[in-house]
């Protein structure tokens, strides 16, 4: 999926290497190529500049970090950016605080709307929640037997009234049946046409109207690239969307579709269609869809290492202070949480060589012990936790700490003891003498 778009942008990057920032002008060429994929792909125009905008703001405005190529870092802007324009987080169906759901689906004939209705109802069985389908759709010849094969093949029920009913009727009378019968949600199918036109958005808005939906959903087929952009807007215009899904990303689809329909309608994606199968449906994800667009893997490994490199950058910052006895409570708790930020120190301790034979009951005490740490620490001034001295000698200090971190007086004294300890072993250390290891926990 997204072949060329991915292609493009690795060129875009590829400029970037071997510079040593970004820079106005050697980001310009990268910033082209994007903007290029971005077309390439279909997405509308006016998206494609807002974004290569934004994304040459923050490239420019991006600090550089020592240690981080300047590719790494415009990889980073730019799959953020994507990320950012998708919406973020995942966003789930809505649930009404009273039975049923009322969901509505809309959206242009042969995008899937039907398929993703079924998709839908079977996905919330999962979710243990019990759907009723009801089939509008009066006018494509055989539209209401399809859902209801679709029905029959997955168990559930399907509301219908033939095909000589109004549509806005089947479907007031399809929620009250689910209000009626306790279904957690309501699906209601619509008809769509080849292209929007007028009668069928003023029978869709009476529907609307009539059912109150918690949910309208837009079903974008994900192949329409370009026409995504317009479509959403339409929809969105005149109906009102909440969300959409967008069908068919298991095909030759371009990323046009994803970034339009967010962008537009400010409404989520919240589902993907992946394969004409009922069970082809995925919750929709903004992160992993960007990596998708970015060809990613190979991506989101390569910022996972700028960021290593930005920890790197940071060690040798934190080498210095120690060399030089700078070391203080406030660089010891920024590396407590950088622990932290890797996982539990059990984890982290399994990768480190001879660690790992620490017992699961020394590894929890450190656990304890630097959560001790980080309270006490938490409850001390800035001049204190810069210069740890002026508290072994004033009692009065600690115990101030000692109360607003909930610890005794003489566990402070300990925590304050145990620190210049360690730094005088750690100037040692790196003078070249190896003292035994001890003293803090996790050092
Ligand atoms: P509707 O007219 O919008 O209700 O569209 P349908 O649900 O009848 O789907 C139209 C065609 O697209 C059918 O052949 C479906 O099997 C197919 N289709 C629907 N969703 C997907 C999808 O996610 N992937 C693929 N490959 N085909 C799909």
């Amino acid at each position: 999926m997204f072949d060329a778009l991915s292609e493009r942008l690795e060129q875009a990057w590829t400029k970037l290497r071997g510079q040593d920032k970004i820079s106005e002008s050697n980001v310009k060429d990268a910033l082209r190529e994007v903007r290029r994929a971005l077309l390439e792909a279909d997405v509308n125009l006016q998206i494609v500049k807002d974004f290569v905008a934004e994304v040459e703001q923050k490239a420019l405005g991006a600090e550089v970090v020592q240690g981080v190529r300047p590719d790494q870092q415009f990889i980073e802007v730019v799959y953020n950016e994507l990320v950012q324009v998708m919406g973020e987080a995942n966003v789930p169906l809505a649930e009404a605080p009273s039975k049923p759901t009322i969901v509505l689906m809309a959206g242009l004939q042969g995008t899937g709307k039907t398929t993703a209705s079924a998709k839908l109802a079977l996905h919330l069985r999962k979710e243990e929640r019990t759907t009723l389908l009801v089939a509008t759709d009066v006018y494509r010849p055989a539209a209401i037997d399809q859902l209801v094969a679709l029905g029959k093949q997955i168990n559930i029920p399907v509301f219908e009234l033939g095909t000589s009913a109004d549509p806005v009727e089947i479907a007031r009378q399809g929620v009250e049946k689910a209000r009626a019968d306790g279904f957690d949600v309501v699906i209601v199918d619509t008809a769509g046409r080849l292209q929007i036109d007028q009668e069928m958005m003023g029978e869709l808005a009476r529907i609307k109207e009539t059912i109150q939906p918690h949910e309208t959903l837009l079903v974008v087929d994900a192949m329409t690239g370009q026409e995504a952009a317009n479509l959403t807007r339409t929809f969105h215009d005149q109906i009102g969307i909440t969300g959409a899904i967008l069908t068919k990303l298991d095909g030759d689809t371009r990323g046009g579709a994803a970034l339009s329909v967010r962008r537009i309608s400010g409404q989520p994606i919240k589902f993907v269609g992946v394969g004409e199968k009922v069970d082809a449906l995925q919750p929709f994800y903004p992160d992993r869809m960007a990596s998708r667009i970015l060809g990613m893997g190979d991506v989101l490994t390569l910022v996972e290492k700028a960021r290593e490199e930005v920890d790197m950058a940071e060690a040798e910052k934190m080498q210095e202070k120690i060399l030089s006895a700078k070391f203080d409570f406030t660089d010891f708790l920024k590396q407590t949480r950088l622990l932290k930020n890797m996982g539990s120190l059990g984890g982290i301790m399994k990768l480190i060589p001879g660690m790992g034979k620490l017992s699961s009951e020394q590894l929890e005490q450190g656990e304890t012990q630097l959560k001790k740490a980080e309270a006490m620490i938490g409850s001390m001034t800035v001049q204190e936790r810069k210069d740890p001295d002026i508290l072994s000698s004033s009692p009065s200090r600690r115990r101030r700490v000692a109360k607003g971190s909930g610890y005794g007086e003489r566990e402070v004294s300990e925590l304050v003891t145990n620190f210049q300890r360690m730094r005088t072993m750690m100037q040692q250390m790196g003078q070249g003498n190896f003292p035994g290891m001890g003293g803090m926990p996790g050092m």
